[in-house]
């Protein structure tokens, strides 16, 4: 089995493939283009090569190092959840979203993607947390979930992609090398500019500063979901380490030298951090730092007794934040399994997912 990933080759590794081939070196260039055309999705699809050529590419690269084990679509087809399996056997899951254009805004496609098998966070809502950290993502891994989710989306008549977030399993900047070197292929290769691009943590504060020191102007998201570090201690417990003053003070640093407005994530749970208390410390926490406020009403997990509020506590809550630039995020993919680590968890349980990444009977449906 080759084990080169070809998206992280670089031109030099394809170059050389190529020289022992005889073949001429405008050929990587042709090659290096066709990694990220959404309708290729295998070396043999590369049908500009020959066969011999491309068979011998094949032996010596991994064309991707996700392969899709299964595709699941909600909300009326806009949105796609990918279950990738990885060469060995462990399982993550993609989320593409299409948006369609609206009287003020143009079209996006965003990819959603993992950073790491499980998390060592262990925030006690999140499905992911409750899995432990099995390993980290590679570089590659992280880079093929895009291209795997652009040619799940070129199928279904969406894409291209525009924005890229990283909000699924895992905590990227406990995973700092790869998901900074990803950030690179991305905006250097994929053509995604970096203004498109959101990294989301609970809170890791050498990995922010690692990422302001790439002068990538990506947004920053930080899960806060506690506006105390009492309450914050028990939602994100790695805040024992990074307590509140801290994250807030290398966040805001962050959003001076980057340029970027940064933005906190709020998953609103009922009867735990939905109190008037918390409302006004967040308002004031984020015109502080003059960030966006993002409120997710929780999903429920497996294993958490935890759930949404009340309609009617929500909009209290919500209401506390007036004057404060906040956005309620719809729960998209709400009919697939929504939040991170979900849908991987419910195949898990229905003993559907098999250990090594394989799925059994009864399928979920397939790709289209
Ligand atoms: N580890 C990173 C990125 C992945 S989680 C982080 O925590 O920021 C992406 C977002 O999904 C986070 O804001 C997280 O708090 C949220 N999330 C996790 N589980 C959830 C759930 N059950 N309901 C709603 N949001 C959830
Ligand atoms: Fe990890 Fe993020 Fe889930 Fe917390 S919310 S356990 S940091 S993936």
């Amino acid at each position: 089995m080759p084990t080169r990933a070809l998206s992280t080759a670089g031109e030099a590794a394809i170059l050389d493939a190529l020289t022992r081939h005889g073949e001429p070196a405008w050929r990587a260039r042709q090659i290096q283009a066709a990694i990220w055309q959404p309708y290729v999705g295998d070396f043999e699809e590369l049908l500009q090569l020959h066969a011999t050529l491309r068979r011998s590419l094949a032996d010596e690269f991994a064309f991707s190092t996700v392969s899709v084990g299964a595709e699941l679509v909600a909300d009326v087809g806009l949105t796609v959840k990918l279950l990738c399996r990885l060469a060995d056997g462990q399982t993550i899951e993609t989320v593409a979203m299409e948006t369609p254009a609206g009287t003020d805004s143009r079209r996006r496609s965003t990819v959603c993607v993992s950073s790491q098998v499980g998390c060592a966070v262990g925030c006690p809502f999140c499905a992911t947390g409750h899995m432990g950290l099995r390993r980290n993502c590679t570089t590659a891994e992280i880079v093929d979930q895009v291209r795997a989710a652009a040619g799940a989306l070129h199928r279904r008549g969406m894409g291209p992609v525009t924005h890229i977030v990283y909000m699924g399993m895992g905590e990227p900047l406990a995973n700092a090398a790869a998901t900074l070197e990803s950030l690179a292929v991305l905006t250097a290769e994929a053509g995604i500019s970096a203004r498109r691009i959101t990294v989301s943590t609970s809170g890791v504060v050498p990995g922010i500063q690692q990422l302001a020191a790439t002068h990538l102007p990506v947004t920053l998201a930080l899960s806060l979901h506690a506006a105390t570090d009492e309450l914050r201690d028990r939602l994100v417990p790695i805040n024992r380490t990074y307590p509140l003053g801290m994250v807030l003070d290398t966040a805001s640093r962050y959003a001076e030298q980057s340029g970027r407005r940064i933005s906190f994530e709020w998953c609103l749970i009922g009867g735990v951090n939905d109190s008037m208390e918390q409302a006004e410390g967040l308002r004031d926490l984020a015109r502080r730092a003059q960030a966006h406020i993002n409120v997710i009403p929780m999903n429920r997990i497996e294993g958490s007794p935890w759930g949404p509020p009340e309609p009617e506590v929500a909009r209290r809550f919500l209401g506390a934040l007036r004057g404060a630039r906040v956005t309620v995020r719809d729960t998209r993919g709400g009919d697939a399994d929504a939040a991170c680590g979900q849908l991987r968890a419910d195949l898990e349980a229905r003993r559907i997912l098999r250990p090594d990444g394989t799925l059994s009977p009864p399928r979920v449906p397939a790709r289209a």
